[in-house]
């Protein structure tokens, strides 16, 4: 039983690590990678308000196996010079 939820673990960490590599941006979860605060005009067109704090309006962010990733790499470096 230990054995097969241990396995299970690994297999999903296998599986991020995998999207990580793949893509390592995901969607902006505040604003669903729209990039910032849709409101309608009043032709009732949809206008960007202003961007999204979080992605800076990129709607991408960094995912955070990438970002472990990036901060291991740069620790590695930083230590082995
Ligand atoms: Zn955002």
């Amino acid at each position: 039983m230990l054995t097969a939820s241990v396995l299970l673990l690994l297999a999903t960490l296998a599986g991020y690590t995998l999207l990580c590599v793949a893509s390592p941006f995901g969607t902006c979860r505040k604003c669903q990678g729209l990039g910032g605060k849709v409101v309608l005009d009043r032709k009732s067109r949809p206008k960007r308000a202003k961007p999204c704090r979080r992605c800076k309006g990129h709607g991408k962010r960094l995912r955070i196996g990438r970002r472990l990733a990036n901060h291991g790499r740069a620790v590695h470096r930083a230590g082995t010079r």
